[in-house]
């Protein structure tokens, strides 16, 4: 039997940006935001990827989004192929994938009131009676436990929790296959973080919806995604079910994200001292393996050779980059 096509595919992506000329006749140098990035996405499951600030996590996102040239690889969305998609392959992707922020009060339009804002959504993609549109709006509102007494608020009279469940709901009006979550709770309080985290593993077993959850901390992810994808200086570097990557962290890198966790790790903290010192910078990465600098395992190899993402010997599915341990 054929396995299913995968809902999203990224295939080689690089995406980088231009930097000064070091000098007038000199060839301007690229930033490499992402370099050389594949995953792909089954519909209804549920990726967490997982980086440092500046491991190029958002601009995969605005990439995904077609918000950024892409320099090479390719995207595919339900079998289309829409890496410079224009116009109306634009809007039809745009449609089919929706966005969560991190912080939703710069999304939402302050002068709109929580049911407006869905009414606008609403109103921007599908032909609607007025009747049909506020049946729909408070249909969204309970989906994602906002009281109707809260249609009438405006964004600067919500909690920040409530903020992100409009900002969710208002994905959820455009009826997409696929979410890109943008580090959505890591503005809010632990507490509310919880309930946010509750509301999307809800979502995706009600709504059979994809997403493709964005985190700088593994705990976040831990009990909500499939699967994860660790991502350094533009790169995976790891990638696997999230129990096995969990139970069993190959890169020394995923191992002193979990040390530096909050949770401990199966009930017990790993032995490896937390990560030190500053991700390299993506305009001037090192030779070799981009993580040497600050890898407390590295040998000479890992200096010259950079390693590819291969699967553990014992574990085909399991994936990590690294010359000493995968
Ligand atoms: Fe560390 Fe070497 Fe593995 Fe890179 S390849 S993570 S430097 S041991």
């Amino acid at each position: 039997m054929l396995a299913a096509m995968p809902l999203l595919e990224v295939d080689e992506l690089q995406v980088g940006f231009p930097l000064p000329r070091p000098r007038l006749w000199a060839a301007a140098p690229r930033l490499r935001a992402v370099a050389g990035l594949s995953l792909s996405l089954a519909a209804g499951e549920t990726l967490g990827v997982v980086g440092e600030s500046g491991c190029g996590k958002s601009t995969l996102l605005r990439a995904l989004l077609g918000l950024e040239t892409v320099d090479a690889g390719a995207i595919r969305f339900d079998g289309v192929d829409v890496t410079h998609a224009r116009g109306a392959a634009l809007r039809t992707l745009r449609r089919g994938v929706q966005m969560v922020f991190q912080d939703p009060y710069g999304s939402l339009n302050p002068r709109l009131r929580a049911g407006q804002v869905l009414e606008e959504a609403l109103r921007a993609n599908f032909k609607l009676t007025a009747a049909e549109r506020l049946r729909r709006t408070a249909a969204l509102l309970e989906r994602v436990g906002l009281g109707p007494a809260l249609k009438d608020r405006f964004p600067h009279e919500l909690s920040g929790g409530q903020r992100q469940r409009l900002g969710i709901a208002r994905a959820l009006a455009v009826e997409p296959r696929l979410l890109l979550a943008d580090e959505p709770v890591s503005a809010l309080d632990v507490s509310v973080q919880a309930q946010i985290i509750n509301l999307f593993a809800e979502l995706r077993r009600d709504l059979n919806l994809a997403c493709l959850f964005i985190a700088h901390d593994l705990a976040v992810v831990r009990h909500l995604c499939d699967r994860v994808a660790v991502m350094y200086l533009g790169r995976i570097v790891e990638t696997g079910s999230a129990a096995a990557v969990y139970a069993r962290p190959l890169h020394p890198y995923t191992r002193a994200l979990l040390a530096a966790a909050p949770e401990p790790v199966a009930g017990k903290r790993l032995a490896r001292a937390p990560l030190a010192g500053e991700p390299p910078s993506p305009a001037a990465p090192p030779p070799g393996c981009p993580f040497h600098p600050r890898c407390p395992l590295a040998v000479a190899r890992c200096r010259q050779e950079r390693p590819e993402l291969v699967p553990a010997a014992d574990a085909p599915t399991h994936h990590a980059a690294c010359h000493v341990t995968g």
